[in-house]
């Protein structure tokens, strides 16, 4: 799949399976991206690549370890490497859709906003389910 930023100057490809998605409720997805949720999936390192724009991707990281990796040009949030998991996250909206995508989990929804409602598409998980479960959803085959 390719995928790229709001400018267009951050561009990146994924190989292999193509995933589904999830969507984040929790509070700090929700400053990240000023909406309800994020949306985004996993993808092995070695089906990672960077095509042009590194070099512009800025970061903050908050005292507890959350990071966010986002366009210096544009703001757009950008993938990165998710800790040392070996999988890169990538925010599902950067990506150009394929047929048959879907949200397969909400996660953190105990912590979603009051104004918020639930889609019910997709398993609901209270915070963070295990990260093998995670990946189980996000790749099953389409
Ligand atoms: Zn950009
Ligand atoms: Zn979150």
């Amino acid at each position: 799949m390719k995928g790229a930023c709001l400018c267009n100057g951050v561009r990146f490809r994924t190989h292999g399976d193509t995933p589904n998605f999830y969507q984040c409720h929790c509070s700090l997805c929700r400053k990240q991206g000023g909406a309800s949720s994020n949306a985004a999936t996993f993808v092995l390192e070695e089906n990672f690549s960077w095509e042009v724009g590194q070099e512009q991707v800025s970061r903050f990281t908050r005292e507890s370890g959350f990071t966010s990796h986002f366009c210096s040009v544009c703001g757009s949030p950008v993938p990165n490497p998710l800790r040392d998991t070996g999988f890169y996250w990538i925010p599902a909206g950067l990506l150009e859709p394929e047929p048959g995508q879907t949200v397969v989990a909400h996660i953190y929804t105990a912590s979603k906003a009051d104004w918020e409602s639930l889609s019910p598409r997709g398993q609901h998980f209270a915070e963070m389910p295990d990260f093998e479960t995670m990946f189980q959803l996000l790749h099953q085959c389409l």
